[in-house]
């Protein structure tokens, strides 16, 4: 670990010079951590579905099993591979946003068009979960944003909804002004999510409940990527949610000119 700071206090310009070099260094050993912290989550979840993986190949060796088995066996180890493919995919995502090397290209936009697009895009899910997805869209809501980075926060919202919430259940997506502001809400009547996990589902890899989760598939990047999205469009993301009876995700935009 790195700790060497100049000590020297003094108001002249060496003392000016000392203090950017100090700052300098704060900011890199931050980096630094940053990515050990990171490569380290990966590798942990990256292993998980390797081992699965290989346990899995290793019950397909076995003498003796008829085509129906060993069909099983390609089955799921052809799953396991697209988890590890979807991780992949949001680990590139996120190691790009923090690196700060994606660009965003902000445009005028009709936030209840953007909803629409992503409900359509969804919708196969919900109708297989004969979930139905109500957009109420009570006015045109303009902010400039970047369509993709935003239509990615609000597809990872809206397919946790589908995901976590019961079949048969209703969702609902609403877009409105309030104040000066843009907002889209993704409302659910799932399991809901419990005071104490409230600020952390936004933390990358952090699951509520490990077994439901892992049930339902998913990464543990999809709120990060929503929240780091959403940021980047200089707006913020929320939660509001009562266990039992379902969640609301709340994202808030500056918003545009009509
Ligand atoms: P995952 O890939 O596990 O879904 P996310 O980052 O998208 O990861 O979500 C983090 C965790 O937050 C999930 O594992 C789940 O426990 C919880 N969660 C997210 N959305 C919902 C929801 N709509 N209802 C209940 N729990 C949710």
């Amino acid at each position: 670990r790195l700790s060497e700071r100049l000590p020297y206090a003094h108001d002249d310009e060496f003392g000016q010079l000392a203090r950017v070099f100090n700052a300098t260094f704060s900011r890199l050993e931050e980096s630094f951590e940053r990515l050990r912290r990171f490569t380290s989550d990966a590798s942990h979840e990256l292993r998980t579905p390797l081992t699965t993986l290989r346990s899995v190949g290793e019950v397909g060796l076995q003498k003796g099993l008829d085509a129906a088995a060993l069909r099983e066996v390609i089955a799921s180890m052809l799953e396991e591979a697209d988890r590890l493919t979807e991780l992949v995919e949001n680990l590139l995502t996120l190691s790009r946003a923090e690196s700060g090397a994606l660009k965003l290209n902000p445009e005028p936009s009709e936030l209840g068009v953007l909803a629409a697009e992503v409900i359509e895009f969804l919708g196969v899910l919900a109708e297989e979960k004969e979930q139905t997805i109500t957009l109420r869209a009570s006015c045109a809501v303009p902010a400039d944003i970047d369509r993709t980075t935003l239509r990615q926060a609000l597809m990872n919202i809206l397919d946790n909804a589908i995901k976590y919430a019961a079949p048969g259940t209703d969702i609902v997506v609403r877009t409105e002004v309030s104040g000066d502001e843009a907002v889209i809400e993704v409302e659910d009547a799932g399991p809901g999510i419990a005071q104490e996990h409230i600020a952390k589902v936004f933390d990358r890899f952090y699951r509520v409940d490990t077994g439901r989760s892992r049930d339902v598939g998913g990464t543990g990047l999809g709120l990060a990527i929503a929240r780091w999205a959403v940021e980047m469009n200089g707006g913020r993301i929320s939660l509001d949610s009562t266990p039992g009876k379902g969640s609301t995700f709340r994202i808030t935009l500056p918003l545009g000119k009509v």
